[in-house]
């Protein structure tokens, strides 16, 4: 039975109040709150078990690594991942969206070559891509979404033709919430031999997730969504897709042998992590998995249903408030404008006064914020801590701020 007063609980900060109000975060899908759990970790992490990984013989970097390798394994098994060594650490999906453009995509492409990508992307699964517009004349395909936000598989499978050689795709929008059937999109793509990159930053925060069953070959998370630390993450890649790829970044511990003439890499997944890593970050973000998994990936997605389905009611309920994407199958994030007000920053600034936190902005989705014809919108976006009185808190601070602009 999930309890969300007893989670509510392993937070620190939702104790808090901010602006003489009691805290009411709901922007969970630009970063989460973290549970004591974690925070102790960092904190020992540094305090008692703190040592470069790797490199040492001594006590506390056997210790370190340890700690720190151990914590692949703990992501595979969130990720449904078969082996341990398809898990490459990233400081998040940026990096991981960019370690796929420059290691596997930059040596593959030519000129005229074809990526398909949804109008949904966040900037992390489209700049990337431009950059290999830009040097090496990739063409990028834009599948658009229907009046609901809804993202048809098949029109992202009929995209991909003889040219195409990667689809990138998200499996949970961040600005309208529309949850994506990657694995639709992963079959067809199969079928005609091409590979799949999903972008999972907010699906694993909302979702149980399983690459083998989705067939995707990358699939990227980001630590801070997922109650980690910042600057912690990874990406699980297909071995056969690791063995068509070049390193990424050069450094220490990605290679083998260096010689002033010749170089030879590490096996993967360390032949793609160069340099000191964010080590305490990694066995942060094991922990915060572990708290997750430990709750139950159901149970989560369970909970956070229930309020999207009362936010949804309450929301709608505000004929003043227009809700981007209303299609059934979305996780509780909600980007709204408001009739009468101006920009988006004046509603979350109004919503800030009462203690709620929302985010406003283009929340780095150019394309889509084109496609639904606003420069910027409000979001409210919840988490597994989240309570339906913490919707009725949205509600009432959005009328004030309605009546307000009047
Ligand atoms: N993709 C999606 C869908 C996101 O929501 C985000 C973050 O907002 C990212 C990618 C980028 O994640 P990060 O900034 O942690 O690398």
């Amino acid at each position: 039975m999930y309890d969300v007063d007893t989670v509510r609980a392993d937070f620190p900060i939702l104790s808090r109040e901010v602006n003489g109000k009691p805290l009411v975060y709901l922007d969970n899908g630009a970063s989460a709150q973290k549970p004591q759990v974690v925070i102790d970790a960092v904190t020992r992490g540094y305090a008692e078990e703190y040592a470069n990984v790797h490199r040492g013989l001594h006590y506390l970097s056997n210790l370190a690594t340890e700690k720190y390798e151990g914590v692949r394994e703990i992501i595979a098994r969130f990720l449904g991942a078969k082996d341990a060594e398809e898990i490459v650490y990233t400081t998040g999906t940026t990096m991981g969206i960019n370690l796929v453009a420059y290691g596997w995509a930059m040596p593959n492409l030519e000129p005229g070559d074809e990526i398909v990508l949804s109008v949904m992307e966040h900037h992390a699964n489209i700049v990337p891509w431009h950059f290999l517009r830009e040097r090496q004349g990739v063409v990028i395909k834009w599948v658009d979404v229907d009046s609901t936000g809804y993202l048809d598989p098949q029109k992202v499978v009929d995209a991909i033709g003889p040219r195409t050689k990667l689809v990138a795709v998200t499996q949970l929008s961040n600005v309208l919430g529309t949850v994506v059937d990657v694995k639709t999109i992963c079959d067809g793509a199969r079928a005609k031999g091409v590979p799949v990159l999903v972008d999972g930053s907010q699906a694993t925060v909302h979702m149980p997730v399983n690459v083998e069953d989705i067939g995707c070959d990358f699939y990227a998370i980001t630590g801070h969504k997922l109650y980690g630390p910042s600057a912690s993450g990874a990406i699980w890649m297909r071995r056969a897709r690791m063995d068509e790829m070049r390193p990424f970044m050069g450094g220490g511990d990605m290679i083998r042998e260096v010689h002033k003439d010749a170089i030879t890499w590490n096996d993967p997944p360390m032949k793609f992590e160069a340099g000191t890593p964010g080590i305490v970050q990694q066995i942060g973000l094991g922990v915060a998995l572990e708290y997750m998994m430990g709750l139950g990936m159901d149970n989560i997605a369970a909970h956070e249903k229930a309020l999207r389905d009362y936010a949804r009611t309450r929301l709608d309920g505000l004929n003043w408030l227009s809700v981007q994407g209303t299609t059934p199958n979305k996780a509780a994030i909600f980007s709204f404008t408001m009739q009468g007000a101006g920009h988006a920053h004046d509603i979350s600034t109004i919503l800030d006064k009462k203690g709620v936190a929302v985010r406003a902005g283009h929340h780095c989705a150019g394309p889509l914020m084109d496609f639904l014809g606003v420069t910027a919108t409000c979001r409210a976006s919840f988490g597994l801590y989240n309570t339906t009185a913490e919707v009725d808190a949205l509600v009432d601070a959005l009328e004030l701020a309605h009546d307000l602009f009047g």
